[in-house]
């Protein structure tokens, strides 16, 4: 498995960042997880079946795209997008479940158990039981469910079972919560999917390792475009996975600066956004250390921004690492930013990003300009736009 980057040391810390903060029985199957994965991590008939079925059936490599177009307007840096809307299932998320799924079934598991907020996870998961013929259970708030009816339906479509969650604020935070009940009571035969590069030990690694893919790849493409690696990385950040895949290869190249969107939402002034690493403070959340937005008691705060999967209240250690130590910078773009980039991303070059993508474009159109035309700009195309098209079209009317 990919093996460029830093390891946490045996706690699961990057730096201060990081570990394992959840109650005993959890702790011993997390234990269990963690010895596995570390086994298989250099075990080369399990990669050897994580890349088979990265190239044939999720579609990859997926294409570096020279959006010459976006480059000639902008009149700066040249621009490519690591295209992973070309993935089987539409975004990044594959890659993770995939190899997820090939732990559990060498764990022995028969049972797969997900959260999932906006339901892009959880279908994500759902693709990769039906590929292995799993049980697979997700577990999403009441309210979610209301506002993602298609996806939950996707998901019943692919053999999942949803398990509407009722407790608390109906959303993300409670069905991790009832997903971790589950786990607790059914750890001999279930395993828990985790949907990005966050949660206790070992599921960041895990998560960061599966998608490394995403930079592996592109190191490969732009070497052979250019000659050269690129002077920019920029991806979105929710908890932190498209990011991190793409970034943490290009770790020990110094001179491959990374920078992270997060979403700005109406304005950092205002309660509604989820600029973790931005305005939040060191905190723990969900199990593990990393930059949260919380209230004096600690408890997260309620977050917002109009890509659904970028309202996280925390987000990775590796990145609250990266942040702390300068290695990334992170940045933010308004809802009305990305909004205007998803529109100009689908007109410039006939490409709908979604919403989540549509920061980091937002953020290349702001930098590119900035730079002399022999910078090379690479940005993480992390899933594509139908999903959104709905909502985008409900907001652009409400406005003209
Ligand atoms: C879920 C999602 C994200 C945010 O998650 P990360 O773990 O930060 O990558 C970004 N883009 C798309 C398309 C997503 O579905």
């Amino acid at each position: 498995m990919y093996q460029a980057s830093t390891l946490p040391d045996k706690q699961g810390y990057f730096g201060e960042f990081g570990g394992s903060f959840v109650p005993p029985n959890l702790q011993e199957v997390l234990d269990d997880v963690a010895r596995a994965y570390l086994e298989y991590r250099n075990d080369p008939e399990f990669e050897r079946e994580f890349r088979d079925l990265l190239q044939n059936y999720v579609g990859r490599p997926s294409i570096l795209y020279y959006a010459k177009r976006l480059t000639e307007k902008l009149g700066g840096a040249k621009i490519y997008l690591k295209r992973e809307d070309l993935n089987h299932t539409g975004a990044h998320k594959i890659n993770n479940t995939i190899g997820q799924v090939l732990l559990a079934k060498r764990l022995g598991k028969k049972r797969v158990i997900a959260e999932t907020g906006a339901g892009q996870h959880g279908v994500a998961t759902a693709t990769a039981c039906a590929l292995f013929g799993m049980e697979c259970i997700i577990y999403m708030g009441e309210e979610d469910i209301k506002r993602q009816a298609l996806n939950v339906f996707r998901m019943e479509l692919l053999g999942a079972k949803v398990i509407p969650v009722t407790s608390g604020t109906k959303t993300l935070k409670d069905a991790v919560d009832q997903a971790l009940n589950d786990l607790i009571e059914n750890y001999k035969t279930t395993y828990y999917m985790l949907g990005s590069a966050v949660g206790p030990h070992p599921y960041p690694l895990m998560v960061r390792d599966f998608q490394s893919v995403i930079g592996e790849e592109t190191k490969t493409q732009i070497t052979k475009a250019e000659g050269r690696l690129p002077d920019y990385l920029i991806a979105c950040v929710g908890g932190g996975s498209n990011a991190i895949g793409l970034f943490a290869p290009y770790y020990k190249d110094r001179d491959v600066k990374f920078i992270g969107v997060e979403p700005g939402g109406k304005g950092l002034e205002t309660p509604f956004h989820a600029a973790t690493l931005t305005k939040g403070k060191k905190g723990q959340i969900h199990g593990f250390k990393c930059y949260s937005l919380e209230d004096e008691k600690g408890e997260p705060l309620p977050v917002y921004s109009i890509a659904a999967g970028l309202d996280y209240p925390g987000v990775g250690p590796e990145h609250s690492f990266y942040k702390e130590t300068g290695r990334a910078e992170y940045v933010t773009v308004t809802d009305d930013e990305a909004l205007a980039a998803f529109q100009e991303l689908s007109k410039i070059e006939g490409i709908i990003p979604a919403l989540e993508s549509a920061h980091a474009i937002a953020y290349t159109i702001k930098l590119a300009p900035t730079l002399p035309q022999d910078q090379l700009i690479i940005v993480n195309l992390s899933g594509r736009g139908d999903k959104d098209v709905n909502q985008v079209a409900e907001i652009l009317r409400g406005k003209f």
